[in-house]
């Protein structure tokens, strides 16, 4: 087990941060850590990377205690802060050497060689840091999580503020680095567990509210109806399409198209099939809406 949080708490004064929160991550796992802002993923990331020591509960990374074994944990972390705080002043290189140096890393010119090149920042090693972009600024924060080969990654919001670009380029970075390494990586996007991770934990207030593999939290939501959306070659009526059985809501489209939801959890296209052939309309599009998971994440962190 890479990550192993039992009953963890932390407050800030009066604010509980965390409430007895508890979870498990396996070597191997990239683990999407999801929840509004304010949740807590910050803080219980915090924890995890021995920045803050919990308030109560225990926490454990490759089987060692962050209280108790403090060293030994960080020697097995790599962690890239939320708003990756960077030394604007100091080159790229010249900053890798100084982290490589806190990690009494052996053939530490070599290695910073090795993170350059791994995360794409040959063309910038030169640079000082502060004139990097912020996508740059980002392979240099993960090279520094990275520098001593740690085989837990913690990574506060890593795409925060990246334009689209950048976006996918970390993105696939970070795919990259998940076949090798346990990563928990924290975001309030969805598309982003989507596109990057097995597994998704959400936190809400403090409290895990879902941990599932990503695929499964779709049917988290308990919908009751389903949703087909159908375009027709012909010109058709909406009231004519209530008519079909089990069909209980009709709505046109800005599109032209119409978005039919039925009655129960019964697949209503065979209905719409038959009633299309008997009334000689030609069906274009027919197809169910997937529940998405902005829906999921919506109905599991909206307070009641
Ligand atoms: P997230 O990363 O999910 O946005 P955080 O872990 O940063 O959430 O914060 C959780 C809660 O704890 C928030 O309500 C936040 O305001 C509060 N909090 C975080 N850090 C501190 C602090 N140093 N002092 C007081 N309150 C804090
Ligand atoms: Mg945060």
């Amino acid at each position: 087990m890479s990550i192993s949080i039992s009953g963890v708490s932390k407050l800030y004064g009066e604010q509980k941060a965390l409430d007895e929160v508890s979870f498990e991550i396996s070597t191997g796992e990239v683990v999407g850590f999801l929840g509004p802002n304010g949740a807590g993923k910050s803080t219980m990331m915090k924890i995890i990377t021995c920045y803050l020591p919990p308030d109560g509960g225990k926490a454990e990374v490759c089987g060692r205690n962050v209280m108790e074994d403090s060293i030994e944990v960080r020697k097995r972390v790599g962690y890239l802060p939320e708003h990756n705080p960077l030394y604007l002043d100091m080159y790229v290189k010249e900053f890798l050497d100084f982290v490589g140096g806190i990690h009494k890393i052996k053939n530490r010119r070599d290695r910073v060689n090795e993170m350059i090149d791994l995360v794409g920042l040959g063309r910038e090693q030169h640079k000082k840091i502060g004139a990097l972009s912020k996508g740059y600024r980002q392979r240099v924060g993960l090279a520094q999580a990275m520098i001593h080969n740690p085989e837990v990654l913690i990574l506060d919001e890593p795409t925060s503020g990246l334009d689209p670009n950048q976006l996918v380029e970390i993105r696939d970075l970070i795919t990259q680095i998940g076949e090798s390494k346990t990563v928990m990586l924290s975001t309030h996007i969805m598309q982003e567990v989507e596109a990057l991770c097995s597994r998704v934990i959400i936190i809400n207030q403090g409290n895990i509210v879902a941990d599932a593999p990503t695929q499964e939290l779709q049917k988290m939501t308990g919908r009751k109806t389903k949703t087909i959306t159908v375009e027709f070659a012909q010109d058709v009526t909406a009231s004519a399409l209530a008519k079909i059985e089990n069909i209980s809501n009709v709505k046109e489209l800005p599109d032209g198209s119409f978005s039919l939801t039925s009655n129960g959890n019964v697949d209503p296209r065979k209905a719409i099939s038959i009633w299309a052939v008997q009334n000689d309309v030609l069906i274009l599009t027919l197809r169910e809406d997937e529940v998405s998971l902005e829906d999921v994440f919506k109905q599991l962190t909206t307070s009641k």
